[in-house]
């Protein structure tokens, strides 16, 4: 599949680290000028070597003062992935208020705005354009001391139905991801020990947890003019896990 962006303008967050990083400096490879927005400052000059050209944009999504001027600092953007995401696990019994806020914070309300921004822009041109929000398998299956992450991807998917409905007219497609555990930092943290590693794989056919660029394949698909009749959809990348 050759996809090319020449001549679009994208804009990443979480571009930092692992899925958003791979994906920001594939968009640049396939022609967009591309914004890669994320929280620490150091992994975007080093981004910045790898990737001349790419515009780094430091910004703490949970600001929402900063994410208003940081997204309206990027001007025009055609293709937007909302990627940013914290996983902060603790038992249901033990959730806290702050973990709870602070998740839907830069899980839910972080997208919902950078989206606004965006697609006001898009409307405003007339020129259509293309968002994937980063969900996730979390979001409809319960999974052990994941109770804020998985409520926050639940919401994200109900957010991709919403704005699919009402930016359809303007040609902007909005769609979602959902990939299973995938081999970053993130991933790590929740699925480095085997013994709850190994249950997991076994609830996927594919019997392996997915690489970044598995997702980041899909992600690009779903920006191109080569999905121009998907919009809405919460797509699984989860070696069959859902579906099985
Ligand atoms: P990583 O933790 O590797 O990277 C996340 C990036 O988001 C980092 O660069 C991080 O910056 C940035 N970020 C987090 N919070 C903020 C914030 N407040 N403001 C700006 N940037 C922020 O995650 P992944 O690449 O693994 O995950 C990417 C997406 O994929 C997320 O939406 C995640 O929920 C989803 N996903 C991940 C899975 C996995 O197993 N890894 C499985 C399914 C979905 P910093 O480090 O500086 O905070």
């Amino acid at each position: 599949m050759n996809i090319r962006f020449d001549g679009k303008r994208a804009l990443v967050t979480g571009a930092g680290k692992g899925i958003g990083r791979d994906l920001a400096k594939k968009l640049v490879e396939c022609g967009a000028e591309t914004y890669a927005l994320s929280r620490t400052q150091s992994d975007l000059d080093s981004l910045q070597i790898e990737c001349p050209g790419i515009h780094a944009v430091q910004c703490d999504l949970s600001d929402c003062t900063a994410l208003k001027a940081s997204v309206q600092s990027c001007g025009d953007i055609d293709l937007l992935v909302n990627n940013a995401a914290v996983a902060l696990l603790e038992p249901f019994l033990e959730v806290k208020e702050e973990f709870f806020d602070k998740t839907f914070d830069i899980n839910v309300k972080a997208p919902l705005m950078v989206s606004q921004i965006v697609a006001r822009g898009m409307v405003d041109r007339k020129n259509g354009g293309s968002i994937v929000n980063i969900s996730s398998q979390a979001s409809t299956i319960g999974i052990e001391n994941h109770t804020s992450y998985c409520m926050s991807k639940a919401a994200l998917d109900q957010l991709t139905r919403n704005m699919s409905l009402e930016l359809g007219p303007h040609n902007i497609r909005v769609n979602a991801v959902n990939p299973t555990v995938v081999n970053t930092e993130m991933g790590k943290v929740g699925w480095s020990d085997p013994a709850k590693a190994n249950p997991m794989k076994k609830m996927i056919p594919l019997g392996r947890f997915a690489e970044v660029e598995d997702v980041v394949s899909v992600i690009l698909f779903l920006l191109s003019d080569q999905a121009g009749m998907v919009t809405g959809s919460c797509l699984p990348i989860d070696g069959g896990c859902l579906g099985s």
